[in-house]
């Protein structure tokens, strides 16, 4: 058998995994929220502020779609032509054409050209969340924070990238299947580290102080049965007024992280009812469900990204010979932009379900369906989410269900639907 052939078998070996393993981890059971509910409840939301949010909302689309755009043409433009190809040998040509040099500074260079054109498209966003009173950074701290995530970003894109072309370089035949095992492996990893090494970069974060607050927490989580080492607050402040609170990490580095403008902002129970949700996630998993979906999707993909290298016609637009060689690096940035945007729906419809999981578990453990439809109110006047966006927008990209449909699941539960 050819590699080709061993290829196309573990894809689909893989696939099937894939199938069965999101089968089985996924919620397919969506907890009811009628629309009657939802209509409901949005008629009991401030016209005004509704009006805002949607004003918030129209404001940022050019911006957003302008990114999504831009940065799609260039990515196709340095993928189909040999551009790409162009802009990695400039990247390499002070170290002789090296193939290392090639691969980290040439990969560096194509993914930095893409983040420069959509930076005025960023930089417009800014002054809208800045002018909605949202973000409460200025220039400078915007600036900084930019050029954090470009440095945290190039450090593990030099490592992916080093990993990628060493295994290319010195297995061309077979590269694919180390580097389906690899890319996987650095999926795994990067679920435990991130959270350790780089939310620290970005914010600090302090053990919740003591006091009543921290106690009906620290109970909660008892009473659930969920192994909380501590309850973390971030200072989003210095950055945003949006509140919002999430559960990242495994085993040992997992934790529960509130935003300091949550405990500002809302009512002692209503931040319950936001860590009854989060404690959900960690019971159920759901940190270990992504990080074992993007493993397996991420190990899929590199078999798919080798198999499909193999078309002639897309290496002759590029110029290149080999999809595993660094002067190739843009047909896979291209090909793997095609696919995320692709894949973002698929991916956006399984966190809402998994999403309505942990506040039907919230609902539950707390018992208390009415703070939990004033926290979604709060959460969504404060961060000034459209409550009921329109549904081509949900569909794209929707990770949580809308405001009106979570106030709708709490009246839907306090009726006692299941
Ligand atoms: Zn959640």
């Amino acid at each position: 058998m050819t590699p080709r052939a061993w290829a196309a078998g573990t894809l689909v070996v893989l696939l099937v995994l894939l199938a069965v393993y999101a089968a089985v981890s996924i919620p397919w059971h969506r907890p009811p929220a009628p629309r009657a509910d939802q209509l409901a409840a949005l008629g009991r939301l401030p016209g005004e502020q509704v009006a805002r949010a949607r004003e918030f909302h129209s404001a940022l689309r050019p911006g957003s779609y302008g990114a999504m755009g831009i940065g799609l043409i260039v990515a196709l433009v340095l993928g189909l032509t040999p551009a790409g190809a162009w802009l990695v040998e400039l990247a390499g040509r002070p170290f002789g054409g090296n193939w290392v040099a090639r691969a980290v500074l040439g990969g560096l260079f194509v993914t930095l050209a893409g983040e420069v054109v959509t930076l005025p498209f960023a930089a417009w966003r800014h002054t809208v969340v800045v002018r909605y009173g949202i973000s409460t950074q200025g220039w400078g701290a915007w600036s900084v924070d930019l050029l954090k995530s470009w440095a945290v970003g190039a450090v593990i894109g030099a490592v992916a990238l080093l990993g990628f072309y060493t295994i290319t370089h010195f297995a061309p035949r077979w590269w694919w299947a180390f580097g389906a095992v690899g890319a996987a492996g650095l999926v795994v990893l990067l679920s435990f580290v991130l959270p350790v090494l780089v939310e620290p970069v970005f914010n600090k974060f302090t053990p919740m102080a003591d006091g009543p607050l921290r106690s009906s927490l620290i109970e909660l989580a008892d009473r659930d049965g969920v192994p909380v080492r501590d309850v973390l607050v971030a200072d989003a402040s210095r950055r945003t007024k949006a509140v919002n609170a999430y559960v990242s990490g495994l085993g040992p580095t997992r934790r529960i992280v509130v935003y300091d403008t949550m405990i500002t902002e809302a009512t002692p129970d209503e931040v319950v009812s936001v860590v009854a949700h989060e404690l959900g996630h960690a019971k159920d998993g759901d940190v270990l469900v992504g990080t074992v979906l993007g493993a397996l999707g991420t190990a899929v993909a590199v078999i798919a990204l080798y198999l499909l290298g193999s078309w002639a016609g897309l290496l002759r637009l590029a110029g290149v010979d080999s999809i595993g060689e660094p002067r190739a690096i843009g047909l896979m940035l291209a090909i793997v932009s095609v696919a995320g945007l692709l894949a973002g729906p698929a991916q956006a419809f399984l966190s809402r379900r998994i999403e309505a999981r942990a506040d039907e578990h919230a609902l539950v453990l707390t018992g208390d369906p009415a703070t939990f439809e004033a926290m979604q109110r709060r959460l969504g006047t404060v961060n000034l989410s459209d409550p009921d966006p329109p549904t081509w927008e949900y569909l794209i990209s929707a990770s949580h269900p809308s405001t009106v449909e979570r106030m709708a699941a709490a009246r839907a539960y306090a009726r006692g639907e299941r």
